[in-house]
């Protein structure tokens, strides 16, 4: 109890974490078993250093006091990998959802269709811009 009083205490006014340290942690986990495999000559201490910065730079952003300026920038990775992190989530639902359905790209326009699984062959129209294709399911 005294410990964890200590650590509220300590963290009080503190910037604390948000997603571009959680990616912040990951990178350094990554370079570092990376560079456990590689070794620390030639790229191996390059990619050591990159763990070294990735754990300095999160660190004193968890215990930043400056909070605006930590949110602006949490602001700007999340404005900078908006696209990326949409396609991922994309994948991830069509992924869970695989069994009851199937997943098309309209073939004028890309975007991702969803048809139930085992209606054998279905004339889809595409919400978007409105293209007719089969496609059996
Ligand atoms: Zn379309």
């Amino acid at each position: 109890m005294r410990f964890r009083n200590f650590l509220a205490r300590s963290m009080a006014g503190r910037y604390g974490t948000d997603q571009l340290n959680r990616a912040l942690n990951f990178a350094t986990l990554v370079f570092l078993v990376l560079s456990l495999f590689i070794g620390r000559s030639g790229v191996g201490s390059l990619i050591w250093l990159l763990a070294l910065a990735g754990l300095v730079w999160g660190s004193f952003r968890t215990f930043s006091r400056n909070i605006p300026k930590r949110r602006r920038e949490n602001e700007a990775y999340l404005g900078l990998t908006r696209n990326l992190r949409d396609r991922f989530r994309g994948a991830r639902d069509r992924f869970r959802q695989r069994r009851d359905y199937r997943f098309f790209r309209c073939p004028s326009c890309r975007t991702w269709l969803r048809v139930p699984r085992g209606k054998g062959k279905l004339n889809i129209t595409c919400r978007q811009c409105g293209e007719r294709f089969t496609r059996s399911t």
